[in-house]
């Protein structure tokens, strides 16, 4: 029997801790989380995103601040708005929602945002924290994922685990993370030879290459817990559409020992990360730890 690992229930679970931290925050030092999220034009996908972190951040209690520019707003006003917020108190957290025009230089403006403040853990200083092991802000997704493979496997510790993908939001930040609860971890790309035969030696099989169904069940090794970041749309035999994952759901069921299903795994913990992140930036602007609200 494969365990079907339920995201949308585990992401419940985390919502109503931070929920529960920020009236402790506010009863205990008068302090509403702040979170302010920028949009630069259109793009209806973002949009989306950009809603329903809006609506989640308000129902956690916390403040939200939202900023939308249009598409042809410059690199200096965009610049000037994230200083704007660096400095507003009652902000304790940004996120400037990604991708950017083209005429942006993304790194240059998440790099501006202040590290106390990037919740989505992206600034240079806070990815390097999180390979030094230092204090950081860590990585919405991949912070969702070990969150579940803390819960499915307890002590992570001696575990192979695969990452397959290396992109700076996923790939690479995940694999830190499990490098620092002791995995021995593989990281593999486009490149990497005998894919499926690297993939069968992980206990911890990581998804996120963008491919629809790409992982089979053959490659999985048996007991593996396999987390499914891809969020790949497809059309169906009747026209229509349906998300998919990176991994072949149906093959993997009798291999895997657990699997995040998609949509309903990793999805809805990366909004429900990005607001325990903004607690946890608030408590530690403020220096309040984050235990004595418990
Ligand atoms: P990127 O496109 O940035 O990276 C994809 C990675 O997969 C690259 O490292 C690439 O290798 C590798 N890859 C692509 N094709 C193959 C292949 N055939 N064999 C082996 N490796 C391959 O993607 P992201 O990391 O941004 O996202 C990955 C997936 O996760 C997407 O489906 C995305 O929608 C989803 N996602 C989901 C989130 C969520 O909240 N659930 C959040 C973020 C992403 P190389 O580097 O060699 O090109």
């Amino acid at each position: 029997m494969t365990t079907r690992i339920d995201g949308k229930a585990f992401a419940e679970r985390v919502r109503e801790q931070v929920a529960h931290d920020v009236a402790a925050l506010q009863a205990q030092h008068q302090l509403t989380p702040g979170l302010a999220v920028v949009l630069v034009g259109e793009d209806p996908a973002s949009e989306v995103y950009v809603r329903n972190k809006g609506k989640q951040t308000a129902a956690a209690g916390m403040h939200s601040v939202e900023r939308k520019l249009p598409a042809n707003t410059s690199q200096d006003e965009l610049m000037t708005v994230v200083a704007a917020l660096n400095d507003d108190p009652t902000v304790n957290g940004i996120l400037v929602q990604l991708p950017l025009p083209e005429h942006i230089d993304a790194d240059a403006v998440i790099n501006a945002i202040s590290q106390a403040k990037d919740v989505d853990g992206f600034h240079l200083t806070n990815i390097g924290m999180l390979w030094s092991g230092g204090e950081s802000m860590v990585p919405c997704t991949p912070l969702g994922c070990l969150m579940m493979l803390r819960d499915q496997l307890g002590d992570l510790s001696g575990k192979r685990a695969l990452i397959l993908g290396r992109s700076n939001i996923v790939g690479k930040p995940m694999a830190a993370l499990l490098l620092a609860q002791s995995c021995t971890v593989t990281i593999a790309h486009s490149r990497t030879l005998d894919l499926a035969e690297r993939c069968r030696e992980a206990d911890i099989l990581i998804a996120a290459v963008g491919r629809p169904e790409m992982v089979k069940g053959e490659w999985i090794k048996p007991g593996a817990v396999v987390i499914d970041v891809g969020i790949n749309r497809i059309e169906t035999a009747d026209g229509k559409t349906r998300l998919v994952g990176d991994v072949d759901f149906e093959s993997a069921q009798g291999v895997a020992d657990a699997i995040t299903p998609v949509p309903g795994g990793v999805g809805p913990m990366t909004i429900a990360c990005l607001l325990d992140n903004t607690v946890t930036a608030t408590c530690r602007q403020h220096q309040i730890a984050r235990e004595s609200l418990r």
